[in-house]
């Protein structure tokens, strides 16, 4: 890969919602590009269009206008099988609720995104108890997201995020329902897993001390995405 290449791409990216006859005009002019494990920040109002930001960024969703690119790939180029799994590949999202399976184990959780991929089952467990060391969850492997701590979940949902190895991870107001510590706990872990593993992170937050430890800060308004 080379250096220039950016992990994520866009421009001039817009999206409307249609609401009936009328039309919501919710980004517009959006550019943002994004290095190999930078951390960059995005704040906004509430209503802004952080969440519909990071769907169109992860090719959940597809803008009105515009561009994203994934590792130099244009989403709007690929067809919707090939997108899942570039997205697969590529991406990986962390929100503020977990939404960790309740009736499988930790490690079954992050095992899953490798399952998606057809690797061998003890592949894929070895690699997921490995990133579950990593976020200081060793001895909670075996434990389902109902005995853990809503930190601990959290934790585990960057596991299963970052189990594929993607370039960049999308992470909505992840520390959002957490209590101050555990939302520090959570944030520092994003922040040192990034450099560590070379991940970039877009993260949504309304913290802006928590924003503030990031590589850059970029707020969400109606004129764009803007340097804070
Ligand atoms: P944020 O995450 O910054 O709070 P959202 O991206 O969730 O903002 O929403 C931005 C705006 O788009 C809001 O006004 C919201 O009501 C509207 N919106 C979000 N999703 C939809 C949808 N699926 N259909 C119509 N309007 C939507
Ligand atoms: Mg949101």
């Amino acid at each position: 890969m080379s250096k220039a290449m950016h992990v994520l791409e866009c421009r001039a990216l817009g999206k409307d919602y249609e609401q009936g006859k009328q039309r919501l005009q919710v980004l517009r002019n959006i550019e943002l590009s994004v290095q190999r494990g930078e951390r960059v920040a995005i704040v906004g109002a509430s209503g802004s269009g952080k969440s519909t930001l990071l769907h169109l960024l992860g090719g959940l969703d597809a803008p009105n206008g515009g561009a994203v690119r994934v590792m130099g790939r244009d989403f709007a180029e690929m067809d919707e099988k090939a997108r899942g799994v570039w997205r697969n590949q590529h991406i990986g999202f962390v929100y503020q609720f977990h939404h960790l399976l309740p009736e499988f184990t930790a490690l079954e959780n992050v095992a899953m995104p490798l399952q998606i991929q057809r690797l061998k089952n003890s592949e894929a467990a070895q690699r997921a108890e490995q990133i579950l060391q990593r976020v200081g969850l060793a001895a909670r492997i075996s434990h389902l997201p109902g005995e853990l701590s809503g930190g601990e979940r959290q934790r585990v949902a960057l596991a299963r995020a970052l189990v594929t190895q993607p370039a960049c991870v999308l992470a909505d107001e992840p520390t959002g329902n957490l209590d101050r510590a555990n939302a520090q706990q959570v944030f520092a872990l994003m922040l040192e897993l990034a450099q560590t593993l070379g991940t970039a992170f877009v993260i949504v937050t309304h913290d802006m001390e928590l924003a503030g430890r990031c590589d850059r800060i970029l707020r969400l308004t109606e004129e764009g995405l803007i340097a804070a």
